[in-house]
Order: C-alpha cells, then sequence, then structure tokens
C-alpha cells in the first residue's frame, strides 16, 4: 500500500479545509516581480499516472483513518476523537495522514488542484484526472483550481464546459489588476483584455469564477488608475467573487528592488483603504461576493453581495476613517500584529490599552510606530 503523495505549498485562503491534489509543480510564468512563491523553483507537468497514483495513495490513507474510526468505536466516522488519535501517534502516521484525517473531519466534499496554474494542463489529461478523483471520494462536490488569465484566455468555452461536467466548480484567477500600466509594472505577462476574455470564457461554461485583487499594486503612481480600470474589468467578467488580498512587499522580490531605486512607492494602509474605496465606487457588477479574507487586508469585515451591498461595504471604509488619529494607529497595530481582526474588536478594552501602552513606550523612545508597521507585518507574516 502506497501511503505517499505530493503536496504543493499554497492553496488560496478559502481552500483551507480542501484536498489538495498537485496536478503541476510550481508555476509556468514566475516572473511576477511581487511573488515568490515560486522562485527558483521549475516548473513541471506531472503526469496523469503520477497524479492517479497520489489520489490513490490518498483513498488508501482515508481507508486506514476510516479503520482507526470503528477500531475508537467511532463507526467510521472521523470524528475529533479520530483526530486527535491520528495526531497524538505521530510515530505512525505522518502529516499526509493528519492532512487527510484533517480534511475527513471537516466534510471530506471540497478538493484544490495545485500548484500556481493547473489548466495549463491539456483538457483530455485533467479530465481524466477529475475523472478519477470523483470516482475514489465520490462526496466530493466542489473542484477548484488557480488559472492564469494567459491560460484561459486560450482555452475554449467548450473545454471548460466538458471541465465543469466532470466535477471543476470554480477558478481561482489572479487577476491582480484591470490596469495595463500596472500588469507591465509588475510583469504579469498578460493585458486587460487577457483577464476579460479569460474570465468570459469561464463564466460562458457555468464554472464559478474568482477574482483575486491587490490593492495598492499600482503604488502612488497609479492608485486611482489601478482602481478605476480594475473595476472596468470586473464590470465587463462579473465575476462570482472578487476577493482582496492587499499588496505586502516582500523583500528581495523584483518590486522592491524597484522601491529601493525609488521607482516604487509603497502606499499607506490608508492610501490602500482610499484605493479600495474608489475600487468599489467603480464596481457595477452583479450578483458577485466581495471577500476580504486575506490576513494582509486591513479591513476583514469589507465583505458582502454586490450591488446591493455597496453602501454598507463603503461605511465599512468610512466607519475606519471616523476613528481617531490615536484608534486608527492602534487598529493598524492591533490588525498586522494579529491583536484585533475588525474595527470593533477596539472595544476590547484590554486589548486596546496593551496596544496603546506599545505606541506610547515607542514614541518614549524616538520611534515612529507607523514608519516601523512594514517590519511588525514582516515579522508577524
Ligand atoms: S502567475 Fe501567480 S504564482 Fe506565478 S509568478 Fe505570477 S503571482 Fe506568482
Amino acid at each position: 500500500m502506497n501511503n505517499n503523495f505530493e503536496q504543493g505549498p499554497i492553496r488560496p485562503p478559502s481552500e483551507a479545509t480542501s484536498l489538495l491534489v498537485r496536478v503541476t509543480r510550481n508555476c509556468p510564468w514566475n516572473k511576477c516581480n511581487f511573488c515568490h512563491t515560486y522562485s527558483g523553483n521549475k516548473f513541471e507537468l506531472r503526469s496523469v499516472d503520477e497524479v492517479k497514483k497520489d489520489i490513490q495513495a490518498m483513498k488508501d490513507i482515508a481507508d486506514q483513518i476510516t479503520q482507526i474510526s470503528r477500531k475508537l468505536g467511532e463507526e467510521g466516522r472521523v470524528s475529533r476523537n479520530v483526530l486527535r488519535y491520528i495526531y497524538n501517534n505521530n510515530d505512525q502516521y505522518n502529516e499526509l495522514f493528519h492532512n487527510i484525517a484533517a480534511w475527513l473531519y471537516f466534510g471530506g466534499e471540497n478538493a484544490f488542484l495545485q500548484d500556481a496554474n493547473s489548466l495549463i494542463l491539456k483538457t483530455p489529461e485533467l479530465l481524466e484526472i477529475l475523472n478519477f478523483l470523483r470516482e475514489k471520494f465520490p462526496r466530493i462536490g466542489r473542484i477548484t483550481s488557480y488559472c492564469r488569465s494567459h491560460t484561459a484566455a486560450r482555452k475554449s468555452v467548450d473545454e471548460f464546459s466538458q471541465l465543469k461536467n466532470a466535477g471543476l466548480t470554480r477558478i481561482h484567477i489572479g487577476m491582480e489588476s484591470g490596469s495595463d500600466n500596472v500588469l507591465a509594472l509588475i510583469r504579469k505577462g498578460v493585458t486587460a483584455e487577457d483577464h476579460i476574455k479569460a474570465g468570459l470564457n469561464i463564466k460562458q461554461s457555468g464554472i464559478e469564477l474568482s477574482e483575486y485583487v491587490m490593492p495598492g499594486l499600482g503604488g502612488l503612481q497609479w492608485t486611482r488608475e489601478h482602481a478605476r480600470q480594475t473595476a472596468r474589468v470586473l464590470n465587463e467578467i462579473n465575476p462570482d467573487f472578487i476577493r482582496l488580498r492587499t499588496l505586502h512587499v516582500v523583500p528581495g522580490t523584483g518590486l522592491d528592488d524597484l522601491r529601493q531605486k525609488g521607482e516604487f512607492s509603497i502606499l499607506t494602509d490608508e492610501e490602500v483603504l482610499q484605493e479600495i474605496q474608489l475600487f468599489i465606487l467603480n464596481l457595477n457588477v452583479r450578483e458577485t461576493v466581495l471577500a476580504s479574507d486575506h490576513i494582509l487586508n486591513l479591513l476583514e469585515e469589507l465583505e458582502g453581495k454586490l450591488p446591493e451591498d455597496k453602501p454598507k461595504l463603503l461605511s465599512v471604509i468610512q466607519r475606519y476613517f471616523d476613528l481617531s488619529a490615536q484608534d486608527r494607529l492602534i487598529y493598524r497595530l492591533g490588525r498586522h500584529s494579529g491583536s484585533l481582526r475588525k474595527i470593533s474588536d477596539l472595544e476590547d478594552t484590554e486589548t486596546y490599552l496593551r496596544l496603546k501602552s506599545v505606541i506610547d513606550q515607542y514614541s518614549d523612545q524616538g520611534g515612529d510606530i507607523d514608519e516601523d508597521m512594514v517590519e511588525i507585518m514582516n515579522n508577524y507574516i
């Protein structure tokens, strides 16, 4: 029995409880200058046989976990008790067992195809993988994947329809921006028109579409254009989800080099919020969920369905700007250090006073915590 399978390094936050099935390794583009996820790693297609062996190994592990559950008197269910047993017996059950057990515990119904652009596989190969996955795990109802717009713009609606019929339910695209100037600046390798064609191909097939947008990505120079053009492109696509993931310039990336040369000015937290405000004002999408489910976003509560929740979303941003300067600083520190999640968390007096005393001590020592916020984020992330 084979108890071994591969897993890639990342998945979207919304796939935290999904089964991770690695169908390719790394990123075929690997040139976006803000991204370091796959830097230094060569892209590789995996063969259908290799992926099927992985899926079979996942199934074998799932069957062993069912047996453990029965032995523990849990009738095959993966309860908290079964999970604890597997996690506490590290010598017998490795991380792959932990992952499968946790997936089954959370329902065993979602799967995510890794890595950065799984749709680059030929459609017949993807179909074979999807069919095998659903044959081995008939309870899976949602299968999702990342895809580059460059790839999706070149796959036909008919191919996407076949993939939908084989079980592919949602595609996540790292759109980042709808501005050609910003896309060129970050070396995304696609244009706004590619994004639109890709998005429409997916939507027309009936597969759900989730578009990732990166506030702050145009820096000071392109902030307004980034907001307006991204909204324009999304209005044409009308995706099911828009997900915000605020830019964090990682040391050592190409974008960090531009910053050091004075060719890219990072927006402050509040400039990013003003950009998001302009972006939302320009959005005219229908039946689209806007989500702010990334740790890098300042306001996690910026969530709602458009168009009806537009006033509510804008009021969340306004609520932040209505805070006093001191409370805004306390909130930013709390959010970036992981102590606060929402503006309303400022009402927790103990946390509020603790954060305030950190700021006071910092300024007593002559420091400016606002200036050092990026450092705090680097440490936290
Ligand atoms: S396409 Fe995605 S994974 Fe690849 S370099 Fe760009 S951001 Fe990174």
